[in-house]
């Protein structure tokens, strides 16, 4: 009598378990059903969203797959993207009024020719006496890896002086004064190395548009921190 007792007992919490664990788990099917992820938050935006001259490309954030450009050929042969043309060529009449000749000695490069670049740079390395593995780490630190280089976004340019008529300290002077004015960033300051991953490049620019380079220039902060601001995540 006693144990049909206990057992009867123990068959009514065994019931109230279960109709507990029902309810639970009736609670997190509507949990999980309407709730999907942080990005339904809105606290920040997918790559693929942001404005074409905001993408991020760096040694984490490879090119979009999709990615497509339509490039325009300079008078020199190199190409660009033909959105930055407009305020790259106004750059420019701004520093040839000012005693300042530019030169866009590389614009748009394909996923191929960053290869070869890459190679060509690990070759040198190798015949300089270097172990494979050192001269791909020592290359790496010259040349992007192909997918994370920003000229093959095409909206990256890379700018000498033609020294016959200045050096090339006065053109990457004024390059760092102005460049923001028509859009384009000093993308790879020494201060921001650690950021950047890049070591400090004098003579590569970055279209991002007026607005944000404007913005980059009088915080004095790299594109990494800046979409990091305005998107509250980096790439
Ligand atoms: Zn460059």
């Amino acid at each position: 009598m006693k144990m049909y007792k206990n057992r009867r007992k123990r068959k009514w919490w065994l019931g109230i378990l279960i109709s507990l664990c029902v309810v639970c788990g009736i609670l997190a099917g509507w949990a999980g059903l309407t709730w999907d992820g942080p990005g339904s938050m809105g606290a920040s935006q997918s790559r693929e969203d942001r404005p074409w001259n905001l993408i991020l490309v760096n040694k984490d954030y490879s090119i979009p797959e999709d990615y497509s450009v339509t490039l325009l050929e300079l008078s020199n042969g190199e190409k660009v993207d033909e959105r930055i043309y407009p305020k790259l060529q106004e750059m420019f009449d701004a520093a040839r009024a000012q005693g300042i000749y530019p030169v866009v000695v590389a614009g748009y490069r394909t996923h191929d020719v960053q290869q070869k670049l890459l190679d060509n740079k690990i070759l040198d390395y190798e015949n300089e006496g270097y172990s494979r593995n050192e001269a791909e780490k020592l290359a790496k630190q010259w040349v992007a890896v192909p997918g994370t280089s920003e000229h093959e976004l095409g909206i990256a340019v890379d700018i000498n002086a033609d020294t016959a008529l200045c050096s090339s300290d006065a053109l990457y002077s004024w390059l760092a004064e102005n460049g923001y004015k028509y859009g384009f960033i000093y993308r790879y300051p020494q201060d921001k190395t650690d950021i950047t991953g890049v070591i400090n490049e004098p003579w590569h620019y970055r279209y991002v548009g007026v607005e944000a380079a404007k913005e980059i220039n009088e915080q004095g902060i790299c594109l990494e921190e800046y979409i990091e601001n305005v998107y509250g995540t980096a790439g």
